[in-house]
């Protein structure tokens, strides 16, 4: 899939950039439709987004974010079996089948998309009716009488935060989850980093100085503006990254309240590991799928990222499940994020870069993120915001 801003299109909806133009929601299918209730304009464009196949083909393609959760239920079957199990935003209801074949005796699997139609098709086809009950609502809209035992949702967006959906889980926890019930995923962690990727800075800016031996530079500046603009969602590789990742935020899922995510702030401070253009910086996400007391979870400290790193090489060692989108890792349909600087900034082996950096929803639509970059390194300074829509 092409990143937002070279496709034209917005990024609204992680998978399937496509700000369109609403039409009216359709309502029908066998599934049980919650209470009407009005969507805000912004809620409807989003749900809009998640009724296109082509966006649950992104996901249920992307083997490493579906084996992921696979994995996760199985790793945690004895405790789901004959318990009851609520999806949020179950799309086409993957995720509730596996629950079900896991053993579990119910999953409520909530979908405020038109495409709980078909997940309601899917669930009979696989003759799960019995266990499987699709409720086609916002899950802050539905009315469900039992009390659950894990909450399963798959609700991550570009950089983690992009589309806000997190909210969504933690409210079905507050009024769902009984005491000690499973979360899925239970943790979530931001990183940063800062990267040099020349092979594309230039590609796209010192292209324009020579094209089929035409000086084009006067479209440099206009290049760099394009460029830094925003937030471009692209793979990178190990080898593009400059420093140990940063982590920007930890989030655990059993304890996280929604308020804190309207504005994120963390001051970073990294050191360059070899000579080299910064061209901006890269955020990727990890998820993990422990159980509420799973002792060997110490919420980290934002200030020793190096724990993380350490720690997250212990857990590959043992069974837990991880969800990377790191750069070294197996690409996912989520790529990495990268915010360009307009110009790179060089550094040297061991140079300090330090700043900090606010993610926070945008005011015009709580989906979107406004991101406000400082970086200091070497005497130069720079502060930059991104807008992600
Ligand atoms: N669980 C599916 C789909 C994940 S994508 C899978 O793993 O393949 C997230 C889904 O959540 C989308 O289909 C979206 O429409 C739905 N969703 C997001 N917020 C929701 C909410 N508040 N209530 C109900 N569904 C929601």
């Amino acid at each position: 899939m092409l990143p937002s801003h070279l496709n034209g299109h917005s990024a609204l909806a992680r998978r399937r950039p496509r700000l369109a133009a609403a039409s009216q929601p359709a309502t029908g299918g066998s599934e049980e439709e919650a209470a009407d209730a009005p969507l805000a304009e912004h809620d409807r464009i989003y749900f809009q987004s998640y009724s296109h196949i082509g966006i649950h083909e992104a996901m249920i393609k992307d083997r490493v974010r579906t084996d992921a959760y696979r994995s996760a239920i199985m790793h945690h079957q004895k405790f789901i079996e004959g318990k009851v199990v609520m999806d949020v935003g179950c799309g086409t209801g993957i995720l509730s089948v596996f629950c079900a074949r896991a053993g579990a005796k119910r999953v409520y699997a909530v979908e405020a998309s038109e495409m709980a139609t078909q997940a309601s098709e899917i669930v009979k086809a696989n003759n799960l009716n019995d266990k499987v009950v699709v409720i086609h609502g916002r899950v802050e809209d539905v009315e469900v009488d039992d009390k659950v035992d894990v909450i399963i949702s798959e609700w991550m967006g570009y950089m983690l935060l992009y589309e806000s959906m997190l909210p969504s889980v933690l409210f079905a926890r507050d009024k769902w989850l009984k005491p000690g019930g499973l979360i899925l995923p239970s943790h979530a962690t931001l990183f940063m980093a800062p990267i040099t990727n020349s092979e594309r800075y230039e590609g796209s800016v010192d292209f324009w100085s020579d094209v089929y031996g035409i000086n084009m530079s006067a479209l440099v500046p206009l290049a760099k503006k394009f460029t830094s603009e925003e937030p471009s969602i692209e793979i990178i590789g190990g080898e593009n990254v400059l420093s140990w990742p940063f982590v920007v935020k930890h989030i655990d899922c059993y304890t996280f309240k929604a308020e804190e995510l309207k504005s994120i702030t963390t001051k970073y401070k990294v050191s360059s590991m070899m000579l080299a253009p910064i061209h901006g910086f890269g955020f990727w996400f990890e998820v993990e799928f422990n159980g509420p007391q799973d002792p060997s979870d110490n919420s980290p400290s934002d200030l020793n990222p190096l724990n993380i790193i350490h720690k997250k090489r212990r857990r590959r060692s043992d069974d837990a499940v991880l969800l990377s989108t790191a750069p070294e890792d197996e690409p996912t349909h989520w790529h990495q994020t990268i915010l360009y600087f307009l110009d790179p900034i060089e550094v040297k082996q061991d140079q300090i870069i330090e700043g900090s950096v606010t993610v926070s929803q945008s005011e015009e639509n709580p989906r979107f993120l406004n991101i406000q970059l400082d970086c200091s390194t070497g005497g130069q300074t720079l502060v930059k915001t991104y807008a992600m829509r």
